[in-house]
């Protein structure tokens, strides 16, 4: 269960210049999804839109692998994929379709307290203000041992992280998910900013 804001309009607004598919996951609703501002951005941009998905727990990779084989046509006829979610329903779709330009539309807010339980490769850190756009679809926070937003450190051998052999090496994975994007370019244009560790503190 996390809680997520819609990303600033400026951030994501370019994506919304070609064909977009919508995932739209309601999973966390409870808890608090911006449902209301995520329809009227996603309305005024109509024009843009392939298709929307609405989805109950994106993060349940089963049931994301049914939603994207239902709409597999139109999404053949898109060009970027932005998914309302959390960081982990983000991750899902973007691990799922490794050859697609997926974005996060949210950023995941902290959130204090148990959030329950989960089995899931993917992890979110809840740090506010969400980079997978930028590192394409793999959380740079939850999958480097450093947290780092500019990796790799350096210190992997044979793809594997320094600080545990037994993982592989995050910023390796980040790399070689957007050469397969032919996004790489994004890692030398400067676009991942000094980390704002107040908005994890405060949950703002
Ligand atoms: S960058 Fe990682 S920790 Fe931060 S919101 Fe995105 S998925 Fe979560
Ligand atoms: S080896 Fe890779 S995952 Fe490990 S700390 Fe360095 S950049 Fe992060």
């Amino acid at each position: 269960m996390l809680i997520t804001k819609p990303k600033d309009s400026r951030e994501i607004e370019s994506y919304f210049e070609k064909r977009v598919f919508v995932f739209k996951c309601y999973g966390c609703r409870e808890v608090y999804f911006p449902e209301q501002e995520i329809n009227k951005f996603v309305e005024e941009r109509a024009k843009s839109i392939s298709g929307i998905a609405e989805v109950d727990y994106l993060c349940n990779e089963s049931f994301s692998k049914i939603y994207i084989e239902k709409n597999a046509h139109v999404i053949r006829n898109s060009d970027v994929i932005v998914v309302f979610s959390c960081g982990v329903g983000s991750q899902v779709i973007s691990k799922l379709m490794e050859n697609n330009i997926v974005v996060p539309g949210c950023d995941t807010c902290y959130l204090n307290g148990f959030q329950g339980l989960t089995v899931l490769d993917c992890d979110c850190n809840q740090c506010g203000e969400c980079y997978l756009n930028y590192t394409g679809g793999i959380c740079p926070i939850t999958s480097c041992a450093k947290n780092l937003l500019n990796g790799p450190c350096g210190g992997a051998k044979n793809n594997k992280c320094e600080v545990n052999p037994e993982v592989d090496c995050g910023w390796i994975a980040i790399y070689e998910r957007l050469m397969k994007i032919n996004k790489e370019k994004i890692l030398v244009e400067n676009k991942i900013f000094v980390r704002n560790f107040e908005k994890i503190i405060k949950g703002k």
